[in-house]
């Protein structure tokens, strides 16, 4: 059975001194061997945000960690790929506050690459970041928020960032389908599973996250040696069966991880009125057809918000998006949601209401 715990960031207190008393009590439950050995601490850089918008794992708790781990003798490295094809992942980290949370053990995991056999049927390497391979434990830190194509982002989705810089977009076009993708993410999870995850949910992300959203302050870690159970427990705490999650329920397939027989510490309390992202439905009928639907759904430019970066060309897999002078997209999207993830201003939106359309139109 897998124990999961759910812990408070009290609120009474200073972010910085709680998410500390948190992240001791999460080491209590977990110990972890770290004196002398290297420590690759992995949070979730998607992006350029600041910590405010939920997108990024909060460097406050990256930081406490940092502190807890080298103050017990580790070699601590914190890195990640980010989103896109930024490899510079320090420029991408320094709005984020994890630069600094890094206490100047930063890394920029793009810059040594081994291909490793994946054991896929998508591909036969992932280019991964040595340092992920050869580190002695890997501490993985996402943070608790949604996401258009998987319904949530957390413990196994954070591990697609141990693919190095382009690839990822890549690897997206091989695995398009929000099942195809799932599966793509379990075969690269099991490479190397996490030795601990820290899940912060100090702010949460609903509705169309992973990067636009909206945010809620939720003030919880969550934690354990299996991340499938830390994503199972972040999914019931959003109010929805883990077993419904093609993510969950193929990396549980797979022995990866616990779905249902899970050891809770702490109270599990579902979020009430919690927003998921417009592309998720519950039943397998429902599903079923909004699948369907979301494979035809295209993304939308606002043109008032978008300043013309280009930044969703040049990160749309199968580069179908032509700037004139505001994105247009063209035949060949694989509906893949990069571009609303990544684009930097939230010009890019997946149309919920012409999703749930299309979705009456189905059952009526
Ligand atoms: S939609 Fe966003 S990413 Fe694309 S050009 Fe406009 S602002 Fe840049
Ligand atoms: S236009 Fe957007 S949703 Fe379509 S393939 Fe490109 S990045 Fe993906």
């Amino acid at each position: 059975m897998a124990r999961v715990l759910i812990t408070e960031v009290d609120p009474g207190r200073p972010l910085g001194l709680a998410a500390r008393a948190a992240v001791e009590q999460v080491f209590a439950l977990f110990p972890l061997a770290v004196e002398g050995r290297r420590v690759l601490v992995k949070p979730n850089i998607i992006g350029p945000f600041p910590p405010e918008a939920g997108a990024t794992t909060n460097p406050l708790v990256v930081g406490a960690v940092v502190d807890h781990l080298l103050e017990r003798g580790a070699d601590v490295v914190v890195g990640d790929n980010p989103g896109g094809l930024e490899v510079n992942s320090a420029h991408t980290a320094r709005p984020t506050g994890l630069l600094d949370a890094a206490r100047g053990r930063f890394l920029n995991l793009s810059r040594e690459v081994a291909e490793v056999p994946a054991g896929s049927r998508f591909t036969d390497s992932f280019p991964l970041s040595r340092e992920v391979l050869e580190a002695d434990l890997v501490v993985n830190m996402p943070c608790f928020k949604t996401h258009l194509l998987t319904t949530l982002t957390g413990c196994v989705k954070n591990c697609f960032g141990y693919v190095a810089g382009a690839a990822k977009a890549a690897l997206h076009l091989k695995a398009p389908s929000r099942n195809r993708f799932s599966e793509l993410l379990a075969d690269l999870y099991r490479i190397r599973p996490p030795d601990l995850h820290i899940l912060d949910g100090v702010l949460a992300m609903e509705g169309n996250g992973p990067t636009h959203g909206t945010t809620r302050p939720l003030g919880k870690i969550l934690a354990g040696y299996d991340g499938v159970a830390v994503d199972a427990v972040m999914a019931r705490m959003m109010g929805v069966d883990p077993a419904t999650l093609r993510l969950l329920s193929i990396a549980a397939e797979r022995g990866l991880g616990e779905v249902e027989a899970i050891d809770l510490v702490g109270r599990l309390e579902v979020i009430p009125g919690f927003r998921l992202p417009s592309t998720f439905r519950s039943s397998p009928l429902e599903m079923a057809a909004a699948l369907m639907t979301i494979s035809t759904t295209r993304p939308r430019v606002n043109p008032e918000r978008c300043t013309g970066c280009g930044e969703c060309a040049v990160n749309c897999p199968p580069r179908v998006i032509r700037l004139d002078p505001h994105p247009v997209v063209e035949d060949g999207c694989i509906s893949c949601f990069c571009c609303a993830e990544l684009c930097p201003e939230g010009a890019i939106v997946v149309p919920g209401d012409a999703i749930a359309g299309e979705f009456g139109k189905i059952f009526s």
